[in-house]
């Protein structure tokens, strides 16, 4: 049985972390991603990037966005101000959030958006309702492991002091879905919903790159093979975060994001080490595009049967 692997980039920007302070030059569109292309190259493969709409209110962001989409990564849609209560947000408020950035996208470079995610993995059935309207091929909002709960006990940690961003982070519709929502990629009206991808059994593990640095990289390793093996379909998340280091900051921002920091060296080696796992895993590379259109094509067979 052939089986899929993608690289998934979220790019959540340093100015987005930090406010959007003015006069900020982000290093977010400039030398972090940089690093993830250098990567991308070295191993062949294409990424599937997942922007936020209002980085992209800055012409340099666009223009690299729009030579990335040129050279052949998938480009997708990560909402306008990166809400991690999207899907709670009222019907016109959740609209605004993702029809801005997909129109802002289109623009920016020159096709339309195929593919969501939500901040912090908001997901909700008025989420899966609406981007069917807009036609998407996919989405990968559902967070279905147990970590969800300290995942965003911690998220709220950070964001203490905060009220506006804390109260966003405990706004949610989905506190079932790590233990109802299903682990592999299904349908919801025509969008494949592809979950986030976990090690095997019911106590499953939620596995992406921020696993390594909360539970130690021995582990991450083991649990990416794991997770590989039980899955036909693998995405590997990974953020701007986990390749900014020291020398990125000048110390004005007030970031929420203590991974940010860091020695790039080390930081590069666990990323190519976590790449390695990929390349040696026995799947074939696809953008997330291009592994939607095979869990689509498995699905409707399996109906059919
Ligand atoms: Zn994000």
């Amino acid at each position: 049985m052939q089986r899929y692997v993608s690289v998934a980039l979220h790019l959540d920007s340093m100015a987005q972390a930090a406010g959007y302070p003015a006069g900020y030059v982000d290093p977010t569109y400039r030398q972090v991603i940089d690093r993830f292309l250098g990567l991308a190259e070295k191993f062949g493969f294409s990424y599937s990037m997942y922007a936020i709409g209002r980085d992209l209110e800055d012409e340099h962001a666009c223009r690299r966005l729009r030579e990335i989409s040129a050279a052949g990564h998938e480009i997708g849609n990560h909402t306008w101000n990166h809400y991690t209560d999207l899907g709670a947000l009222k019907p016109l408020e959740m609209r605004e959030e993702v029809v801005r950035t997909h129109e802002r996208l289109t623009e920016a470079i020159g096709k339309a958006p195929k593919g969501f995610i939500a901040p912090a993995w908001s997901y909700s059935d008025r989420l899966m309702r609406l981007l069917n309207e807009l036609r998407y091929d996919y989405d990968m909002s559902l967070f279905p492991s147990l970590l969800y709960y300290p995942f965003v006990f911690k998220n709220a940690l950070n964001h203490i002091g905060n009220s506006d961003k804390l109260l966003r982070v405990l706004n949610r519709r989905d506190w079932t879905q790590p233990i109802l929502g299903s682990r592999d990629p299904f349908l919801r009206g025509n969008v494949v919903v592809i979950p986030v991808p976990t090690t095997p059994g019911p106590l499953g593990m939620a596995v992406w790159h921020t696993t390594g640095f909360l539970l130690g990289w021995d582990r991450h390793f083991q649990m990416m093979r794991d997770a590989l093996a039980a899955r036909r379909y693998f995405h590997y998340v990974i953020h701007p975060a986990d390749l900014t280091c020291d020398e990125d900051f000048d110390g004005s921002e007030r970031m929420h994001l203590e991974r940010a920091a860091g020695s790039l060296t080390e930081k590069m080696r666990r990323m190519e080490e976590c790449f390695a796992i990929l390349a040696e895993s026995g799947c074939q590379w696809k953008t997330v595009g291009e592994l939607a259109r095979e869990a689509r094509i498995h699905l409707a067979a399996s109906i059919a049967a």
